[in-house]
């Protein structure tokens, strides 16, 4: 048995072919899983949880049917899916976990987090992100229309699009002296993130000890797993179902 971790999926209805190798995945997890963790960016956009289109109606139902069988599911949110809440939880079985959360994997203490906070080097991100995350303009946003909300977080899909083009590389990974800093906040050697779209696995010295910082992958061109078993991490990915043939 081992326990699952996924993050950076960006669900959308864009991309039907990634959504079904969600729910496969679902499926097969079911059998083999002790316990799901879903770093963040599940969804490319959540407008609210009052205004889940019928995709993501259909990935909750697969969320309730997973959670259902009596395996936990957690959720960490991710900068596109941060305005997930109660109602999710409740419809999906989903437990939604705090920015930080250590775990106790296997007698090792395991952090996991989503990982923009980590990329601290993109002063305009932090800028951007300490606004949105703000608790009065979140009770602000839910007061007005659905519509009117899906429109503003369109707008600002579309320029934060922009703007990470023209980013450099390095900008928009994480900062070493954050992680670090991080690890040490919470008395860890074992990281686990996303939202960099780049996986692996990052051995390090931490403090004259050996540490580790494992980054999840997205899924665009494949599925992307961490999984831990009694063997240790491994990161695997799964193949899209060719719908061509
Ligand atoms: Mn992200």
């Amino acid at each position: 048995m081992s326990t699952l971790f996924i993050s950076d999926l960006h669900l959308s209805p864009c991309r039907p072919e990634i959504t079904d190798c969600f729910l496969t995945f679902l499926e097969d997890s079911a059998d083999r899983a002790e316990a799901l963790y879903i770093l963040g960016d599940l969804f490319e956009a959540w407008i609210g949880d009052d205004a889940a289109d019928p995709e993501q109606h259909a990935v909750v139902a697969a969320l309730k049917r997973f959670t259902a069988t009596g395996l936990p599911c957690y959720f960490t949110h991710g900068n596109r899916d941060f305005l997930i809440g109660k109602r999710f939880s409740i419809d999906s079985g989903v437990q939604l976990l705090d920015e930080t959360t250590v775990i106790e994997l296997h007698g090792e203490r395991v952090l996991l987090l989503h990982g923009d906070t980590l990329c601290t080097d993109d002063r305009r991100y932090q800028r951007f992100r300490r606004i949105v995350r703000n608790p009065w303009l979140h009770a602000l946003y839910f007061a007005i229309p659905i519509a009117a909300r899906r429109a503003i977080v369109s707008r600002i899909r579309k320029s934060s699009a922009t703007e990470m083009a023209l980013k450099p590389e390095q900008i928009t990974d994480v900062n070493q002296h954050a992680v670090a800093a991080t690890m040490r906040r919470f008395g860890v050697k074992k990281l686990v993130h996303g939202h960099t779209h780049r996986p692996a696995v990052h051995q390090f010295t931490l403090d004259q000890q050996p540490a580790c910082r494992i980054v999840l992958g997205d899924w665009y061109t494949q599925g992307s797993f961490l999984e831990c078993g009694p063997d240790g991490f491994k990161l695997q990915s799964l193949p899209l179902r060719d719908n061509s043939a």
